[in-house]
């Protein structure tokens, strides 16, 4: 039924009541009393509706903390459908709320930074990484104008020209940021901050190791170039000095090899596409055969000794003979003659251990942490005269990365050098 006929049927029909009533009573005693009857009826009428006026206004001071009555006539419907109101009011709420708590979990779970701000870029919200990004804290800075808390002059500058369509790189706080701003309804303004540090610092190895590649690959180049000009314009040269030309191209030739060998065995290591096949690794047969290389590259000038007293592990045979080999060699190849070089593979309580001792030049403190660098040399010359790529060590830690082991190396100048390869008990497998 029409609802304005739901409201106004019943009132009619009560004030009805009451006037029928008191006509009656007119009738059979008189106008007084029918009168009185009329008056009484409509103020215990109007006295209800009172009552249930102060019961809605007491409830709506507090909807929360007192109940609605059940209501009499038109208030039981104002009443029902009040209560239904508020059962969807905190429905939303709720909804509201869980899905506010779950954007805040999601955003704090965000590695990029969103920061919050209005449209004179006062911060309002900002998660965990946008805090740890800017150093800010939104306890302490929220209502804080942003350009105040960002000290930089390249934001000013960017905040200023106003060209947000392109992202902005901030050197901040020791860390390279990526920050975009990006306008969002009509007031308001969203600042990403993205963190670059590593990309960067991997970028910068990149172009560091080419240019290092590069640099060594021309020096032997530029030998060999030159004596082929030689060759080329003194046709009539003497054999004997042909032949020491061609001995240094080769001398040279040979070191490219090395570094192009040593370069693709890095580059094999570092790649995912090669994941670590663990075998049995015959370790008395390596150490024996890396005993009779280093024999063989010493040529009789020191004193090469051996020692096992380990068992076998799992990895791989390939990598470990490549970075037990590189110790080795390095040993041999830094230490004068008459020296002495002692390899030994040992079980200690933590787990076995290789181990090349040498009786050679030494290493000083400050160079010892950046041996493993990719063309990290102590004497550059000493090196090259050797043979040397300067990558030996950074293929030894690669090797160990990927057998969980570790490198010690202990060295004093002019008495000798320590290297010892340190491999987890887990590394002895059920072999
Ligand atoms: P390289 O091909 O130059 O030997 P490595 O990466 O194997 O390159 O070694 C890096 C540097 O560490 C060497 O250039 C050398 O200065 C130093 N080094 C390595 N092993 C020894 C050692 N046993 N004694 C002294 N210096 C060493």
């Amino acid at each position: 039924m029409n609802p304005h006929l739901l409201f106004w049927i019943p009132a009619g029909l009560r004030l009805s009541f009451i006037l029928a009533g008191a006509g009656i009573l007119w009738y059979f005693f008189g106008h007084l009393v029918g009168l009185m009857a009329a008056v009484g009826g409509l103020c215990t009428l109007l006295i209800v509706q009172l009552h249930y006026l102060y019961k809605l206004s007491d409830w709506l001071n507090d909807p929360s903390s007192s109940r609605l009555p059940d209501g009499w006539g038109a208030w039981t419907d104002i009443f029902s459908r009040l209560y239904k109101l508020r059962r969807g009011d905190e429905k939303n709420q709720a909804e509201l709320t869980e899905w506010l708590t779950r954007f805040r979990q999601a955003m704090s779970l965000l590695p990029d930074g969103v920061v919050i701000m209005d449209d004179v870029l006062f911060l309002e919200w900002c998660n965990p990484a946008a805090e740890r990004h800017l150093g800010l804290r939104l306890d302490r800075d929220k209502g804080m104008r942003v350009t105040n808390l960002i000290r930089s002059p390249e934001f000013m500058d960017y905040i200023i020209l106003g060209r947000y369509g392109q992202p902005l790189t901030l050197s901040l706080r020791e860390r390279k940021l990526i920050v975009q701003i990006i306008p969002f309804e009509n007031r308001r303004q969203i600042l990403v901050t993205h963190d670059a540090t590593e990309t960067e610092r991997i970028e910068m190895m990149r172009r560091d190791f080419i240019a290092n590649a590069s640099h060594e690959l021309r020096t032997p180049l530029t030998v060999i170039n030159g004596f082929l000009e030689i060759a080329d314009s003194q046709p009539d040269l003497d054999v004997k000095t042909r032949m020491a030309h061609l001995k240094l191209m080769m001398e040279q030739g040979q070191r490219m090899q090395n570094l192009v060998e040593d370069m693709l065995t890095l580059t094999r290591l570092e790649s995912v596409e090669y994941p670590l096949r663990p075998e049995r690794v015959n370790i008395h047969a390596l150490l024996e055969q890396i005993h009779q290389e280093a024999m063989a590259l010493s040529a009789g000038r020191h004193k090469v000794t051996l020692e096992i007293d380990g068992p076998d592990i799992m990895g791989g045979a390939e990598e470990l003979r490549s970075a037990f080999s590189n110790l080795v060699s390095n040993a041999v190849r830094y230490t004068p003659q008459e020296g002495s070089i002692h390899i030994a593979w040992q079980m200690k309580e933590q787990g076995p251990q290789f181990m090349v001792k040498d009786t050679g030049i030494g290493i000083r403190p400050e160079h010892i942490s950046r041996l493993t660098e990719r063309f990290y040399r102590v004497d550059k010359s000493r090196s090259r005269e050797t043979q040397g790529t300067g990558l030996g060590l950074a293929i030894v830690k690669h090797v160990l990365l990927r057998h969980d082991a570790l490198l010690a190396i202990e060295s004093e100048p002019g008495q000798g050098s320590t290297f010892i390869v340190k491999f987890p008990q887990k590394a002895i497998g059920d072999v």
